[in-house]
Parts: C-alpha cells; sequence; structure tokens
C-alpha cells in the first residue's frame, strides 16, 4: 500500500485500503470508513471529481479533515502531442520531478490506455528504447492509476463530461505496456489493476486489461491469481541463445521455463487466450523456419500471436522485417490456426510506439536527442 501520509498527498489513484487510511487519519470513525470510502470512491473514479468540496453527501467536517492532509492533484502534464493517426501522448510529471508517459490508441472499435509502470526500466532488451534508460524508480499504485485518470480528465471521458452514461466511453482497453517491467514492480500494479477494474469506480473489465512481461515467471501467476487481468508475453525469440541477446533475462528464465508458467496461467482457456508479442527484426528473427518453430513451441497453449514491426529509435541496432517478410511469416503463424494480427504501428511520428517510450532522465548522446526532437516537432502542439 502506498504511504498517502502527510500535507499535500494526493489521493488521486489511491486504492481502497489507502483511502481508509487517509480517511482514519482524518478523524472517520471505524464505524462509518466504509460508508465513507464507499462515497468518496465513486466521486473519485465514477464522477472523476477533483475537489473535496464536490463530494455533496459526505460531511463537510469530513471533506475538511480530508483536505488538511490530502489533496486530490491530478498528476502534471508536462508535455501532450498529438500524432497523425490520432495517437496521443503524455508525458506526466510526478511529484518527485520523474516523468512518465503514457499513450492513448484510438481504433473503431475501441480506445486503448497504455500505462507505464516504471521510470525506465532496468531489463536493458536490445531493441527497446525505454531499455536505454536507466530505471529511476518504481511508480507507485496511485501513479500507476493516476494515469489513467488523468488521461480520463485530458480526454473527457467522464460521464459528468462529454462521455455519455450509457457507458460509452473512449478509455475502453489497458495495456501494461508502457515504460518498464510491471512485474518488477508487482505489488503497486496489482493494487492499481483492483483499481481500475473496480466495478463502483473506473469499472474497466478486466478482459479488457492486458500486462505484458518480458517473462519474470516467478510472478506470474500471481497476475492471473491476484488481479484476474489477461497476459501478454513479450517472447521475440524461439531458441534460447537468440532470446538471451534480445530479451537479457531469458538468462534468468529461459524459453521452457516460461512456456510451462504460461500453461499454468490462472484462467486459461480458448476463451481468455495468452497473447505472444513478437517483434519482428530484419535479418534476426524473421524466417520461416523461426515461424515454424514458435508454432511447435505453444502448441497446446491457448494463444494469440501479435506480430510487432519493429519501431525504430534513434540510434537502435535493428532494422524492421521487410513487408513479405511480415506477411510470410504471418501465413505460416495462421495456417498453423493461431489468429496472428500485425501490429499496426501507431504513433511513430510522436515516438509513441511500442518500445519507443522514454523519458527524460537518460543518457542520450546529443545527436540521438535532436533527431528526436525533431521528429516530434512537426506534430507537436502545446497542451490545451
Ligand atoms: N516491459 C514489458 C512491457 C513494456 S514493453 C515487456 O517487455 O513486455 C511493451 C511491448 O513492446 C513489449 O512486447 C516489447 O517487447 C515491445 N517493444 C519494445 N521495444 C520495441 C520496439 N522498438 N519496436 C516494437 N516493439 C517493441
Ligand atoms: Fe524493459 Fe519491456 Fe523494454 Fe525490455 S521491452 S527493456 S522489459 S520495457
Amino acid at each position: 500500500m502506498d504511504d498517502t501520509s502527510g500535507p499535500g498527498k494526493s489521493l488521486c489513484g489511491a486504492s481502497k485500503p489507502a483511502l481508509d487510511a487517509a480517511l482514519l487519519s482524518a478523524g472517520v470513525s471505524e464505524k462509518q470508513i466504509k460508508m465513507r470510502r464507499q462515497q468518496i470512491w465513486s466521486w473519485l473514479y465514477a464522477h472523476g471529481v477533483a475537489e473535496f468540496d464536490a463530494m455533496h453527501n459526505v460531511a463537510k467536517a469530513v471533506r475538511a479533515g480530508l483536505a488538511e492532509n490530502f489533496t486530490l492533484d491530478r498528476l502534471t502534464t508536462a508535455d501532450a502531442q498529438y500524432s497523425d493517426d490520432g495517437t496521443r501522448k503524455w508525458l506526466f510529471r510526478l511529484a518527485d520531478g520523474h516523468e512518465v508517459e503514457t499513450v492513448y490508441i484510438p481504433e473503431a472499435d475501441r480506445g486503448t490506455l497504455c500505462i507505464s509502470s516504471q521510470v525506465g526500466c532496468t531489463l536493458a532488451c536490445s531493441f527497446c528504447h525505454t531499455g536505454t534508460q536507466k530505471l529511476v524508480r518504481n511508480l507507485t499504485a496511485t501513479e500507476i492509476t493516476g494515469q489513467l485518470v488523468a488521461a480520463r480528465d485530458a480526454l473527457n471521458d467522464w460521464p459528468t463530461g462529454g462521455a455519455s452514461n450509457t457507458g460509452a466511453r473512449k478509455i475502453t482497453n489497458i495495456v501494461m505496456m508502457g515504460m518498464g517491467e510491471p512485474l518488477y514492480n508487482t505489488d503497486n500494479v496489482i493494487e492499481a489493476l483492483n483499481v481500475m477494474s473496480d466495478g463502483d469506480g473506473l469499472a474497466l473489465s478486466r478482459r479488457r486489461i492486458t500486462l505484458s512481461t518480458s517473462g519474470v515467471v516467478p510472478d506470474i501467476e500471481r497476475v492471473g491469481a491476484e488481479a484476474g487481468v489477461m497476459l501478454a508475453i513479450s517472447l521475440h525469440a524461439v531458441r534460447d541463445n537468440l532470446r538471451n541477446e534480445l530479451v537479457p533475462l531469458n538468462k534468468k528464465y529461459p524459453i521452457a521455463e516460461l512456456l510451462d508458467t504460461c500453461r499454468a496461467y490462472p484462467g486459461l482457456s480458448n476463451a481468455r487466450r495468452i497473447t505472444f508479442e513478437y517483434v519482428m527484426l530484419k535479418g534476426v528473427n524473421d524466417s520461416d523456419a523461426d515461424a515454424r518453430e514458435l508454432v511447435r513451441l505453444l502448441a497446446g497453449i491457448p494463444a494469440k500471436i501479435n506480430l510487432i514491426p519493429f519501431n525504430p529509435w534513434p540510434g537502435s541496432p535493428y532494422a524492421c522485417a521487410d513487408r513479405d517478410r511480415i506477411e510470410a511469416f504471418a501465413d505460416i503463424v495462421n495456417r498453423a490456426g493461431y489468429a496472428s494480427p500485425v501490429r499496426t504501428p501507431r504513433g511513430r511520428d510522436i515516438m509513441a510506439a511500442c518500445g519507443q517510450l522514454k523519458s527524460e532522465s537518460v543518457k542520450e548522446t546529443a545527436a540521438a536527442r535532436k533527431m528526436a526532437e525533431l521528429e516530434a516537432r512537426k506534430l507537436h502542439r502545446p497542451i490545451a
């Protein structure tokens, strides 16, 4: 649970235990805590209210007690960018000055918010931009949920705002695929997922939440058992020697062990499949033999295969596989009976696509920074 004591601490994103602790410290009696928490929960997460005083059914004294030590401050929007394709990317500044990125991807039948779990990432996958940024710290559960609240604000996606009361929301899906490895921050991520999926508040269906991991084997089962969300595995290679290079965590948890853990994922069925992500790197992992081996490896696991065209970043050592190569690869996988959508890169022009996220605390070369800035500038608009 987050530490929510002390003046100025924001409760925007807080879990039930964190809210209970705040209410207790504001002088609410044990007997009344549950009732007050339910009221506040609804204001915060069903209505998006940003001031204690707007919570009409909460006694004035309780509101005042809370306001003495807490705020409902949102994450600060340090920057917002808009892609040609409608993708939006926010740079959120945390209370201690660190920054994370959050991306919104609108599609015809859904709107997906891609949320970060850490500032940077320690895992250093060789094809990932975030991996070149040294980890600054884990996000708190409040900061993880806070990204969803801030995005709903920015998109006017509360029922009292532009969104309809009938449930037509702009953000319908969540992917834990932003900066960081969610299962190196498992406690806070699970706590946040349980806030986001609570039916009396933010109410995102657990089936519409997907957590992506590079393969932190010991924590995978917990995600299914304690959060009940969908799982995605960043596989990217079918042989340990190559996966060791691309996803160095593989040295600790090799492919066979990872797949055994997947087979035991709670709730796994044909209706609830695991997504295997596979980034298409030219001449590295994109051969027909790789595709056939992928099919062989996944036999018996209810799976979807998501082929991701590699998204380049300044200084990246790879190129994206050619289009016809990706199609040939997808063909083999499809013929084996797997749905294998090729992920359309979204928001590349603002460096918002998979693996391109990275905040400022970076040791980039001046030239690389310049290139990223040039790419971003043409579509960059000031925050509304
Ligand atoms: N750390 C987690 C979640 C964040 S990454 C994980 O690794 O799963 C989200 C997805 O983007 C992962 O599948 C990751 O492997 C992929 N990715 C990273 N860099 C990429 C790049 N440059 N191009 C395409 N996909 C990339
Ligand atoms: Fe970290 Fe995931 Fe990037 Fe690997 S792909 S460096 S685990 S964010």
